[in-house]
């Protein structure tokens, strides 16, 4: 199981130094910019040189000015924000203001300090020609400081998924990847290896960060329910022609087509027709009864070196694992209508 978690807010760290004294109505005008543009959930905490202490954002209109003049007896030192910042590299920063940063060079090669926004606020530059500075408005410097988490990936070497409990997911080379970052992702995945299983958060600005899972109980399999047998009978015609004759209207339907083309007829499916698509369905015919069992996921195991996953057009794909390169791989195979998997039990795309 994962839990997805926001990454860190930006920061935005000011200049309220003497080499910077005569920008700071422009500094304070600059940060109320930004602040203002940005999402309330993605504003940046701000920063003083030479300060690790993070003031509040929401309080900057009616405190800034203040603050600055508290902040100005401060030399150039960026070190207690970084040191402050240290355990969330991914952090977008920005440092605006002028004069030379002294402790910037101890910083060379960390990555908030290679990833920096350095802002020229002044002639005199801040990193001494270190990294490219330049001027930004307020837009522009909100857009690049705005860095939320956009995706999410779980991967591994002859890792794949079978099971997710979130359609926001999907399988795409190789890889279940989510816009989901949110909550909580209950997942199992096959894998010849158990500790091969990475999860990784990614940003805007692209950094990743690894994210910690933990194991979990499997989710209590769905009941199964009867099947009515004029359905079931339509999907056997499915199995051998790929199509079925409609009761209803008395021409051929293709399957996945599971209600009358011609309005106002009665519900040929009213079984299967109202589950939600997208995931599968589980056809068992050994009793007398024909029962079926949904599957809310676009990926079904079918034996443990293959997995069935739902593809664009509506079908789903045999991907299978390669012992020679230890890696899963679509193997062309569709998943016939019907598709046997033993003990008279089929399984079929929904
Ligand atoms: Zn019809």
């Amino acid at each position: 199981m994962l839990t997805l978690e926001a990454g860190p807010r930006p920061a935005l760290v000011l200049d309220a130094s003497e080499s910077a004294a005569k920008l700071a109505p422009y500094l304070r005008s600059l940060a109320e910019g930004v602040i203002e543009v940005m999402p309330e959930a993605s504003r940046p905490r701000l920063f003083f040189l030479g300060n690790p202490q993070p003031f509040d954002p929401a309080v900057f209109a009616v405190h800034g000015e203040q603050w600055f003049a508290q902040n100005a007896g401060r030399g150039s030192f960026i070190s207690p924000i970084f040191e402050q910042l240290a355990n969330e590299p991914d952090t977008a920063v920005a440092v605006a203001g002028a004069g030379r940063i002294f402790d910037l060079p101890d910083w060379h090669g960390h990555p908030l300090a290679e990833t920096a926004v350095w802002v020229k606020a002044g002639p005199a530059g801040l990193t001494d020609g270190a990294y490219a500075e330049d001027t930004y408005a307020c837009e522009q410097l909100a857009e690049r400081l705005n860095n939320p988490a956009v995706r999410v990936e779980i991967s591994g070497e002859g890792v794949m998924p079978f099971f997710w409990n979130d359609p926001a997911f999907r399988w795409e080379s190789g890889r279940l990847v989510g816009s989901k970052t949110a909550g909580t992702l209950l997942f199992g995945t096959l894998a010849p290896e158990t500790d091969g299983v990475k999860a990784e958060r990614i940003q805007a600005n692209g950094t990743r960060q690894d994210l910690a899972l933990t194991p979990a109980e499997s989710p209590p399999a769905p009941s199964w329910f009867k099947l009515p047998t004029g359905e079931y009978n339509l999907l056997n015609q499915c199995k051998r022609q790929g199509r079925y004759q409609c009761p209803a209207c008395h021409t051929d339907h293709p399957f996945g087509q599971f209600h009358c083309s011609r309005p106002g007829t009665r519900p040929i499916f009213p079984t299967i027709d109202p589950l939600p698509r997208g995931g599968f369905c589980f056809i068992d015919t050994s009793a007398w009864e024909t029962k079926y069992r949904y599957h809310q996921c676009a990926a079904l195991q079918l034996a443990p070196d293959a997995v069935a996953v739902r593809t664009a057009d509506g079908g789903a794909e045999i991907v299978r694992f390669d012992g020679r390169t230890n890696s899963w791989k679509p193997s062309g195979e569709r998943l016939k209508v019907l598709h046997p998997l033993g003990h008279k039990i089929d399984a079929m795309v929904l």
